[in-house]
Order: C-alpha cells, then sequence, then structure tokens
C-alpha cells in the first residue's frame, strides 16, 4: 500500500516511520525542516534554554549554541529513521482525492495523512505585526532589557522564565483573569505567585488593545485593565496568543477534505471527510501538543492497517516547563464542576517529603481527584520533576486501578514518587 504522509513534525515523521517498518510504501513531503515545529522552534529548543538559562545560568550566546547542538543531533536521529522512506522536500497541493503535487510532479497513493501542524496566531490589533513570535524569539542573540509576554498560557509562561532568568524585566499581559485558563484553577494560582516571587510581572484580565513604535525604539504595548487604558514601554513584546492550524496552501477543496478555521474536521480514527485521507495533530485544532500529535498519527495508521488500537486520548499528560514545572493529566476540579462529576480531592505537598527536603525543592504540591468508584480521574503537580512524576498517575488511571489497590504499592525510599503515595494514603 503507497501512503504519502504531508508534514514532517512529530505527527508526520513519526508515523511515516512506523509506515514504512508495517510495510507500507511512505513519501513524507515537507516544506520545513525535519521535526516541524516541535525539533525546529518549539518543544526542544525551548527545553534546551529553559535547562540552560534557568537551571544553569548560562548566558544566552551559550546556550543558544547547546540548543543548536542539541536540535542537530536530533535533526540527524530523524534522518537516520527515514532512511527507509522516500522523503519529498516542498510544499504538497491536493490536485484530485488522493493526488498532490510538489513543485512540477504529481504524487498518487493509496491513502494520505496530513500534519501540516500550526503557526503563531496574532490579534486583530493596531501594531501586532511588531511583535516577535514565538520562532522569531528563539533567535535572540542578545537578551533584551524588558519584554511584554502577550499571553500568559503555555508558551508565554515558558519565555517568561527563559528571559527572567537571564535578567529580563519580563511583564505577562493575560486576557483571562487567571493564567493557564485550561489547567487546574489552583494549581495555576500557585504557579502564578510562584512566577511573581521569581520577579516575572503578570498581570490577568488585561486585553492588550495596540502597539505603537516610539521614537526612541521602543515599544509601546497599550492594554484595556478593566475600565483603565494603561500602556507599557519595553524593548520588544512577545505573541503568545495560541496556534492556529496550516490548512490554506493545502487546497483540500481538490480531495474534498471539509475543514473550518478551527481546522480539519476528523473523526475519533482520524479520517477527513474524504476517503482515504487523513488528518493528525495541530492541523486537526485538538489539543495541539506533540505527544498527542504522535499518537494520532498513529491511530491514523492503526485504522489504515485495520490493527487493533487501545490508544486512550482521555489520559493526555502536559506539562508546563516552568520553573517549578506543572504537569497535569485527566480532569481537573473545574471539569468535574462543569460536568457535574462528583470527586474527591486528595492533597500532599513538596514540603512533607525527605527527598524533596533533601534537594531543595520543598515549594510545591500535589493533588488527585478520584471518581466515586475511588479510580483516580486527574492529577495536578506543581513541583520539582512534575514532568516526570505526572506519568504514574496517568499509569494509574489507564489501569484503571483504585485508590484502596494503588496505595499498597511499594515506593524507594527518598524519592519524590512518595508524594503520589502520600496523596493516595490519606
Ligand atoms: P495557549 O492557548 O496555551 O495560551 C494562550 C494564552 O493567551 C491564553 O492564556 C489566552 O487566554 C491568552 N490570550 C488570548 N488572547 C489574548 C489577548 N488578546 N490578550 C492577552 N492574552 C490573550 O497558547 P500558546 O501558549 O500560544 O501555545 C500554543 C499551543 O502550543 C498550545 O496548545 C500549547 O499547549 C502548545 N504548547 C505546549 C507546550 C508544552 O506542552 N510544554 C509548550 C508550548 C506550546
Amino acid at each position: 500500500m503507497r501512503l504519502i504522509v504531508i508534514g514532517a513534525g512529530p505527527g508526520g515523521y513519526e508515523t511515516a516511520v512506523e509506515a514504512a517498518r508495517r510495510g507500507l510504501e511512505v513519501t513524507l513531503v515537507s516544506d520545513g525542516p525535519l521535526g516541524g515545529t516541535c525539533l525546529n522552534e518549539g518543544c526542544i529548543p525551548t527545553k534546551s534554554l529553559i535547562h540552560n538559562c534557568c537551571d544553569k545560568s548560562l548566558p544566552l550566546e551559550e546556550a543558544q549554541k547547546a540548543k543548536a547542538a542539541v536540535v542537530a543531533t536530533l535533526a540527524q536521529g530523524i534522518e537516520q529513521l527515514l532512511k527507509p522512506v522516500t522523503v519529498v522536500q516542498g510544499r504538497a497541493r491536493f490536485v484530485g482525492p488522493r493526488r498532490i503535487s510538489v513543485g512540477d510532479r504529481t504524487y498518487e497513493a493509496d491513502r494520505i495523512i496530513i500534519a501540516t501542524g500550526s503557526q503563531s496566531a496574532s490579534l486583530p490589533i493596531p501594531g501586532a505585526e511588531l511583535a516577535l513570535t514565538s520562532s522569531s524569539v528563539l533567535e535572540l542573540a542578545k537578551a533584551p532589557e524588558s519584554m511584554v509576554i502577550i499571553g500568559g498560557g503555555v508558551i508565554g509562561l515558558e519565555f517568561a522564565g527563559i528571559f527572567n532568568s537571564l535578567g529580563t524585566k519580563v511583564t505577562v499581559l493575560e486576557y483571562c483573569p487567571g493564567i493557564l485558563p485550561r489547567f487546574d484553577l489552583d494549581i495555576a494560582k500557585r504557579l502564578k505567585s510562584q512566577l511573581m516571587r521569581s520577579g516575572i510581572g503578570i498581570v490577568t484580565s488585561a486585553a492588550v488593545t495596540s502597539l505603537t513604535e516610539l521614537p526612541d525604539g521602543l515599544l509601546e504595548v497599550s492594554y484595556r485593565l478593566k475600565d483603565e487604558n494603561l500602556s507599557l514601554r519595553t524593548d520588544c513584546a512577545l505573541m503568545a496568543v495560541g496556534r492556529r492550524p496550516v490548512v490554506s496552501a493545502l487546497n483540500l477543496e481538490a480531495a474534498g477534505v471539509e475543514y473550518d478555521n478551527k481546522g480539519i474536521r476528523t473523526d475519533d480514527k482520524m479520517r477527513t471527510s474524504a476517503e482515504g485521507v487523513y488528518a493528525v495533530g495541530d492541523v486537526t485544532g485538538g489539543i495541539m501538543l506533540a505527544h498527542v500529535a504522535s499518537y494520532q498519527g498513529l491511530r491514523a495508521l492503526n485504522d489504515i492497517c485495520a490493527l487493533e488500537d487501545r490508544i486512550d486520548f482521555g489520559i493526555i499528560p502536559s506539562v508546563v516547563f516552568t520553573r517549578p514545572e506543572l504537569a497535569a493529566v485527566g480532569l481537573t476540579e473545574e471539569d468535574c464542576k462543569a460536568r457535574e462529576i462528583p470527586y474527591r480531592v486528595l492533597r500532599s505537598n513538596y514540603r512533607a517529603n525527605g527527598k524533596a527536603l533533601a534537594s531543595d525543592a520543598a515549594e510545591g504540591c500535589l493533588k488527585v481527584l478520584a471518581g466515586e468508584d475511588g479510580r483516580i480521574i486527574g492529577c495536578h503537580i506543581l513541583g520539582e520533576h512534575a514532568a516526570e512524576l505526572i506519568h504514574e498517575a496517568a499509569v494509574l488511571m489507564a489501569s484503571g486501578l483504585r485508590i484502596e489497590d494503588a496505595r499498597w504499592i511499594i515506593h524507594a525510599h527518598p524519592t519524590l514518587s512518595e508524594i503520589l503515595q502520600s496523596a493516595l494514603r490519606q
């Protein structure tokens, strides 16, 4: 069977590699570098900067070099993995139901998977084009003296941490009443106060209205806070108000693939409205996370190969790589209330954990939400290594183990993993 994959981010290249492993004849088309946003201007470069700037206090110049080296190493790895795949560089455009053109060549396949990802969204306000994006900010050679970040979501807060540790005076302007609107309110509030204590300015309920270039080269960012019109003078501004799917250049009409401004519509098997054409990852406008794209690619491939699929998209861990880290899986308290799901909360604190105290990581908390049947329906962690700890909660959720049973699993002492056990033992 011939498969074309469009897009070389995690949703595209990982699916292409797995398809080739399963014996499909695979062509991967990409108009950008292998690894997509995740490797080149997203997950990986930011994690390298966070590690080198926030944890190791390196200056930006050195951190940029380390970042480039990590990206290059991983890009080589992807190139190796893609050996059994025909890689075509260029922009794919549908010219028929299962036919695309790239430059002056046409390619046909039995199945096509669209994984073209997303790009930074902007605000429809005067001067929006003066702001940096999450891509261009990664190229800064020197840390600016001041930076206004528009949007207190995941991207905004991760960059706030990086530049704050480089000595930049950072102010985050968030439209909603709290940062990270989709995360557990109580945990997001705690993160906000910890970030503010670290020196980051955060203004919530702030609606940015315009950006203006001043004669002295600075930018003026104007915003409305309740009934007041306020402004900040800053060296630069970063726009971090979400991302939008990349669909426009695909000529989806030629294939009969339905889409709207939220992205390409799919069913739960990632099938689009056109037979044999699938869409995965950010381009579908759902949860924009690299790991979701990869598993959606696997889901599409399992459907193509008629293989059993037990991926549970109800259990998606997500992490905000601030210092401290925030990690979550499953429902928040707000979700439970909105859906009228009865739940109880079990909490524990880092400061009661020996390993946390011994390693200077006493600031932090963990909260488990359990349903009426004793199964875990959500877990939220703020603190050191939350990004790693969250996966135990994901495994417990996937196994369907009740708290009464999970609390008997022996955990090594002294470890941060005991923090989850302490919550379950209540
Ligand atoms: P986001 O949706 O996480 O956050 C955007 C924020 O901007 C929200 O808090 C929103 O309320 C705010 N906002 C919207 N309009 C505004 C306005 N007019 N003024 C001020 N604030 C405004 O989006 P993002 O941070 O841009 O990230 C994009 C996507 O990339 C997300 O889906 C995110 O999950 C993903 N991402 C994930 C990671 C990670 O997993 N660690 C890292 C980076 C990005």
